[in-house]
């Protein structure tokens, strides 16, 4: 027989899938000898079995009375006996604690005759009525789905004709009246009057509870969360312990150390004459431990040494829930507690340091999304600043700009070096290009999940969404504040899309103190002063140690390439040369394509050639000793060219007015020759390498000699050529044969042994990982190129769909995230599992890497760590990031923690 029902001696750790989070730890603390009321807990199974049939299974109903039985039996007293009633609270307790589930019903047991029973037995009416007035509200709202406005308004229309804002000041007589209109307002919504039976509130409520796990809510949460939709909830059932039976009585919360800062010390709020959810609901102000010590030292004394044990036996930052009943203390609740990223940090090291924990725990205790919100730039707190409006921190950053309503004056301004923040009351895809150009993205509607949101935090924009109280009027150009006031297109703002805040003017920012750090800013007295730089300095000097996957980078630029250095990256993966064809390089570039003969063709390759010479050389030097993989071009020629529409409009005007430049019409030509339908499946990368004769001969020339000279002056610069975009064999042979005839050549000519540089080859297309072990008989290295990959794999072209419709595909959970920010593990990532093992058993040893942004991302970070890659580059603000999930990954730490 199923057994689905256990008492907290019963319960244990290891059946947190049956029992939830909340129901294992009430048990854990029952063996630890802590006060924790009787209770017991209805499995996840029950839930799964009650979801499926519809109804409840056989078995549940006789278990759930027995332990209801033996709760009445171990308190002496009965579930809604009139004389003396036992109450009990039904609580919902999934695997991972999960906002969206229902909330909790307290007092379960009191009817109109009960309540009578509990205020003769203590003594204490105005408790009885208080308790009844709770538990119709709480019934009311969770169990029968009516809107707790109705109950609220109730409470404050009462309040008001008293002239009071505190709810102790409500007398007995006042709450036996707000009872009686509970009632009222129940029955005539839903229909029924309040279940009298005790026996049938208890059930009502368990029911309700099963339910709430496919409440919208809960499945929108889980999605997001990527939490399995089968785990169902438990179901608590606890014998009540009252904190409003008068001011020897109270509810309160704890933390064992700040979650906050991570200090050091027990923190927490404590509520006098207060029921469960008082204390965090901001009814009343609350007071400190440090009050309650005075109010009840026993109490107090208790509470601390429960929490000591409590965080020694989890070994972590513990929060709590308790209650003080007449003096008497009772533990309700306590998991490892959330914090933020700050104390994630601070606390694991002194736990390290305490001896709590070991280093590969530590490693474990933060994560790399952390060290992100860690490193965004702060708005410097000490600057002069005028907050005008709050919202949903959607994205993290800190931005300034001039106010833009549309997205073409964001971009008109933007072009012209202006900073702008784009507000809008909601941001659809006709507004990506303005979310591009602008630095951050304001909108006074819509949540984390809105439009404006989902694409921010893809991009990595600061946006603040959903500040309401700016009433934004974008017809009439103009952002009116709640005083009144108007700010009109041009007036600057200040977003931080880390706390939601929204400024008036600029805002000076500051490079946060991690960054200085990773920027090498802070001496070895700087990192020891700083409690926080201190702590990350250790966990990335344990996270070197532990990591076996190398962390490169993605830079173009001798800058980018030495910053990334300083942060930590070995060597560059992927070094785009494109931008070495733009600016007042374009017109050599024009001159290649419109060659009519070998000659002029080979002349605009010569001009090319010595400036590109003089790009490898920075980077070389800013990596010296370091390997530098630097991909030959890739995008197609006519994004080197003016655009197809500018083109026809400036000839035609031309052609009236009779004077068209021989010039214009050729380049004209030229564009609609090469203007493709599908430019990321047409003629580039590899493509373009065969089709335009000495093109990659002369990129590999100019890297070479660079590699020579950097030698010959006593550097030691080490190059990788890498081939994008092969599909076939065939291809990467014939390149790599015409790069080899270059090498020869410029050994000769140089006296330099260049035997050394790899010739290696992208693997971002289907075909290409289907064939790796084909591929590798000509590839000396592998490196990934997943955001095409991600492309191809899915058929998206990313500019277009992110932009249209994942948005959509988020919220209808077709996947939890965009698979261009997190690797795409059963279908991308199966193609890199494939080509790594085929190419290496062709090819033994061969090394492999990662070049997509994916290589800065935790989850995929840890995909490419049990794929067994060698390295993963990304962009060098992201290499802490990679370095950290590189050694998380190592040491078998989760990708994330919850
Ligand atoms: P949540 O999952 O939202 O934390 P809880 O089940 O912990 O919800 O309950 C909400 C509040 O009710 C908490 O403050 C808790 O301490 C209190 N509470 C729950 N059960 C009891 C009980 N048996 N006696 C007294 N207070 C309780
Ligand atoms: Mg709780
Ligand atoms: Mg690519």
């Amino acid at each position: 027989m199923p057994k689905y029902v256990y008492s907290l001696s019963e319960g244990r750790l290891d059946l947190k899938d049956l029992l939830g989070g909340k129901g294992v730890n009430l048990a854990e603390m029952h063996h630890l000898g802590m006060p924790v009321p009787p209770s017991f807990t209805v499995t996840t199974e029950a839930c799964n079995a009650y979801l499926a049939q519809g109804r409840e299974p056989d078995e549940l109903a006789q278990q759930f009375d027995e332990h209801v039985a033996a709760l009445e039996a171990e308190f002496g007293k009965k579930l809604g006996d009139p004389e003396d009633p036992l109450l009990v609270s039904v609580r919902s307790g999934a695997k991972f604690s999960m906002p969206g589930m229902m909330e909790t019903v307290l007092n379960i047991g009191l009817n109109d005759q009960s309540v009578q029973g509990l205020a003769k037995v203590t003594d204490k009416p105005r408790f009885a009525y208080d308790s009844y007035r709770r538990l119709l509200a709480m019934f009311g709202k969770t169990v029968l789905d009516i809107d707790g406005d109705a109950f609220e308004h109730v409470l404050d229309e009462k309040k008001h004709a008293k002239g009071t804002a505190n709810d102790l000041d409500l007398d007995v007589e006042d709450l036996a009246d707000i009872v009686g209109q509970f009632k009222k307002i129940i029955e005539t919504e839903s229909g029924a009057p309040f279940p009298q039976d005790p026996k049938q509130q208890l059930r009502d409520a368990m029911l309700a509870v099963f339910r709430s796990w496919n409440s919208e809510r809960a499945v929108l949460y889980r999605r997001r969360e990527r939490i399995p939709a089968d785990l169902g909830t438990a179901v608590n059932v606890c014998a009540m312990v009252f904190g409003n039976l008068g001011m020897e009585s109270g509810s309160g919360v704890a933390f064992t150390r700040d979650p906050a800062t991570g200090a050091v010390g027990v923190y927490g709020d404590y509520l006098q004459n207060a029921q469960g959810e008082d204390v965090v609901a901001g009814i009343r102000n609350t007071l400190s431990l440090d009050d309650l010590s005075e109010i009840d030292k026993p109490a107090y004394d208790e509470l601390i040494d429960i929490m000591e044990r409590l965080e020694s036996h989890y070994r972590d930052l513990c929060d709590i829930e308790f209650t003080v009943e007449n003096e008497k203390l009772w533990m309700l609740q306590t998991r490892v507690g959330k914090r933020t990223a700050e104390a994630a940090f601070i606390i694991a090291v002194q736990l390290l340091d305490e001896g709590v924990i070991d280093e590969k725990e530590a490693l474990a205790r933060v994560t790399g999304d952390q060290l992100v919100a860690l490193m965004f730039p702060h708005f410097d707190e000490k600057a002069d600043r005028e907050q005008i409006g709050k919202g949903m921190n959607a994205s993290p950053g800190a931005a300034t700009g001039q106010i833009a309503f549309d997205s073409q004056t964001a971009v008109e301004l933007a072009a012209k070096g202006t900073p702008v923040i784009l507000v809008r009351r909601e941001t659809t895809p006709d507004d990506l290009s303005g979310m591009i150009a602008a630095e951050g993205v304001l909108t006074s509607r819509g949540g984390k999940t809105s439009h404006a949101a989902v694409v921010a935090r893809g991009m990595g924009k600061t946006c603040v969404c959903g500040a309401e109280d700016l009433d934004i009027d974008v017809k009439r150009g103009v952002m009116r504040l709640r005083d009144g006031r108007t700010l009109r297109a041009g007036e600057i703002v200040s977003i931080d899309g880390t706390s939601g805040d929204v400024f008036l003017g600029e805002v000076a920012v500051v490079a946060p103190p991690v960054v200085r750090y990773f920027e090498g800013e802070l001496d070895q007295d700087g990192i020891e002063a700083d409690t926080l730089v201190h702590a990350v300095h250790r966990i990335m000097q344990i996270a070197d140690r532990s990591a076996r996957l190398d962390v490169r980078t993605n830079a173009d630029t001798a800058e980018d390439a030495a910053r990334a250095r300083r942060f930590g990256a070995i060597g560059i993966g992927l070094c785009r040369t494109e931008h070495m064809f733009l600016g007042d390089r374009r017109a050599y570039v024009e001159r290649l394509i419109l060659a009519e003969s070998t000659q002029e063709r080979q002349s605009a390759l010569d001009a090319l050639m010595p400036l590109q010479k003089g790009d490898y050389l920075e980077i070389f030097e800013a990596m010296d000793g370091l390997p530098v993989t630097v991909r030959l071009l890739d995008p197609p020629l006519h994004e080197f060219l003016a655009n197809l529409t500018d083109m026809s409009v400036r000839v035609a005007l031309a052609e009236k007015e009779g004077g068209v430049s021989e010039s214009d019409e050729k380049i004209l030509a030229a564009i609609e020759r090469l203007h493709e339908q599908n430019p990321m499946l047409g003629l580039r990368g590899v493509r373009l390498g065969l089709t335009i004769e000495g093109l990659y001969t002369m990129q590999t020339r100019a890297i070479l000699e660079a590699v020579a000279e950097r030698r010959q002056a006593g550097g030691d610069a080490k190059a990788e050529i890498m081939v994008p975009l092969v599909g076939a064999v065939q291809e990467l042979e014939i390149m790599k044969e015409a790069i080899l005839g270059v090498v020869h050549e410029v050994s000769e000519a140089t006296g330099v042994d260049l035997s050394d540089v790899l010739i290696g080859t992208m693997i971002e297309l289907p075909r290409a990982a289907l064939t790796a072990g084909e591929i590798a008989e000509a590839a000396e290295f592998f490196s990934f190129g997943t955001n095409d990959l991600t492309q191809t794999t899915w058929g998206f072209s990313r500019d277009d769909v992110e932009a249209s419709f994942f948005t959509d595909y988020l919220e209808r959970g077709i996947f939890g995230v965009s698979p261009f920010e997190s690797l795409d593990q059963g279908g991308v990532g199966r193609l890199v599992k494939i080509a790594t093992k085929e190419g290496r058993e062709s090819r033994p040893g061969l090394h492999v890497g990662v070049c997509g942004e994916h290589g800065g991302d935790p989850a995929s970070v840890h995909f490419f760590h049990d794929a067994g890659l060698d390295y993963v580059s990304c962009s060098p603000f992201r290499v802490p990031v990679a370095r950290l999930e590189a050694a998380r990954a190592a040491v078998g730490a989760a990708d994330e923690t919850r």
